[in-house]
């Protein structure tokens, strides 16, 4: 990178930090960024004149607002509910709701600013933004968690519809959640709209959903292995998180015969030298979805495998890693241990897992490395499925949701082809699918003029 690229760079960060002070996962999202734009946008005079890296960092509005709720025992809790609606230049707003105690302002920003990279990727018109609240499903009953997600619809509904917003869930918010605030909506609104995506499929959810960001990160994975003449069947791989996008990832990289020994909670990660099987899984899924236990308990039901308390599973050599716990799950040394125990290939389920060490720690090692953006861009694809199912007053079959999903990650893996193979052939897909999301909201906002 030569100086004139890095002082712009320097010097844009110095005036977001400035403008936006503390928000520290925001700052390294635009970070991440701005590194591999800012040369584009130097040879493309259009953009710097238009301002539109500043403008693209500032999110079209942010709402911020109180949830009161009763718990069990009749007291009375207040929390904070967020909703960014950061860029709607391709479409109508589009993201998760995240309920979880560590959610910020900062968090939300950073979640909303790389879903309008990622919805610009998936071809479908959909702009991004994120919400959610700092509530902490874990340990609550159904009617609590019930009267909070009512709660927050009583002020989310003003913001969001069909046309306008329409959220879906994220870390803590599934289909229970999805449900409570939908029926709430209708039930304030008097109309059946599409508001939320993530919905039940007796009213009006797609089918592969649920399955949607797991198996697309797979699929993406899949991809970049094949460009190289390589392929799934018999890699030993890790999986970090037991959440919906963890277990779906499980699920699709035993059905192409990949062998998975591992996944985490927030208390620890489990390792099987076994590998999962279907049985395992289905014994997984019913820990994490219906009695909503520890990862843990694993190790008590399955004679080989080990539970430690506190680590990640970073430390277990794997050809293949899917991260799909959270943010910042991997830092410099775990990205050089993973590096040095023979990783190949790794494809991000979460949203910003690898942090700017971990991802030149990669990059430098010539791991082929799939971004969030790129990567797990299938949920929000079958969300923009769902839409347009029910705009549609349609509901298509598995294999034709199945059959989309697998196509619009081809494309996601295509496009951040061309703009991330350098003349070595190695592809960049930060590099790639930062250009790419980018052209497609940029044109758009010079299109409009001054807005
Ligand atoms: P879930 O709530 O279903 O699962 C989250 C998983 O991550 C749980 O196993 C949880 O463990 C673990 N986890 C959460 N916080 C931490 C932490 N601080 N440290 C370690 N582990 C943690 O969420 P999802 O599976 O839906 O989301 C996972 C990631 O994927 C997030 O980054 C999300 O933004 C991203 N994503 C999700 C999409 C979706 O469609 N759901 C779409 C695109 C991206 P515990 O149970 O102990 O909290």
């Amino acid at each position: 990178m030569d100086r004139k690229v890095r002082g712009e760079i320097r010097s844009f960060m110095r005036g977001l930090v400035r403008r936006n002070p503390g928000e520290k996962e925001f700052h390294q999202a635009v970070r991440e960024v701005i590194e591999t734009l800012m040369p584009y946008v130097l040879e493309n005079p259009k953009y710097k004149h238009a301002q539109i890296l500043e403008r693209m960092t500032e999110p079209d509005r942010i709402i911020i607002f109180r949830v009161t709720w009763e718990d069990d025992n009749g007291e009375i809790r207040a929390n904070r509910g967020w909703r960014v609606q950061f860029n709607n230049s391709i479409g109508p707003y589009k993201g998760g709701l995240r309920f979880h105690q560590d959610v910020n302002l900062s968090v939300l920003k950073f979640l909303g600013f790389e879903q309008v990279f990622k919805n610009a990727l998936t071809g479908l018109p959909m702009g991004g933004a994120k919400g959610g609240s700092n509530f902490n499903p874990k340990g609550k009953s159904d009617r609590e968690v019930m009267r909070f997600c009512h709660s927050l619809m009583i002020e989310l509904h003003r913001h969001i519809g069909e046309s306008t917003d329409v959220p879906a869930g994220d870390i803590g918010v599934g289909g229970r959640e999805i449900s409570y605030m939908f029926g709430q909506y209708k039930r304030m609104e008097n109309r059946w709209a599409g508001i939320l995506t993530g919905k039940g499929i007796s009213y009006g959810g797609s089918l592969i959903r649920t399955e949607a960001t797991g198996y697309g990160c797979v699929y993406f994975m899949q991809r970049m292995l094949e460009r190289t003449g390589d392929g799934l069947a018999g890699k030993l791989c890790s999986v970090s998180g037991s959440g919906n996008v963890a277990l779906y990832a499980v699920e699709k990289l035993l059905h192409l015969d990949a062998k998975v020994v591992t996944v985490s909670d927030s208390g620890g990660f489990i390792h099987d030298p076994d590998g999962f099987d279907a049985e395992k899984l289905a014994w997984l899924k019913d820990l994490k979805e219906v009695r909503r236990g520890r990862i843990s308990e694993y190790a008590d039901h399955v004679p080989n495998a080990t539970y430690h308390a506190g680590e990640r599973p970073w430390s277990v050599p794997v050809e293949l890693a899917f991260p799909c716990a959270t943010q910042n799950e991997i830092d410099g040394d775990d990205a050089a241990l993973l590096v040095k125990n023979g990783l190949r290939a790794l494809a991000e389920g979460a949203n910003m897992p690898s942090n700017l060490e971990a991802i030149n720690t990669f990059l430098d090692a010539k791991v082929l490395f799939g971004p969030a953006k790129a990567a797990n861009a299938g949920g929000v694809a079958v969300s923009g499925l769902e839409q347009a199912q029910n705009a549609q007053r349609l509901a298509w079959s598995r294999e034709e949701v199945d059959r989309r999903l697998q196509e619009i990650m081809t494309q996601i893996h295509e496009k951040c082809v061309t703009y991330g193979e350098s003349e070595n052939g190695f592809v960049n897909y930060v590099k790639g699918a930062n250009l790419a999301g980018f052209i497609k909201v940029a044109d758009a906002m010079l299109s409009y003029g001054v807005v």
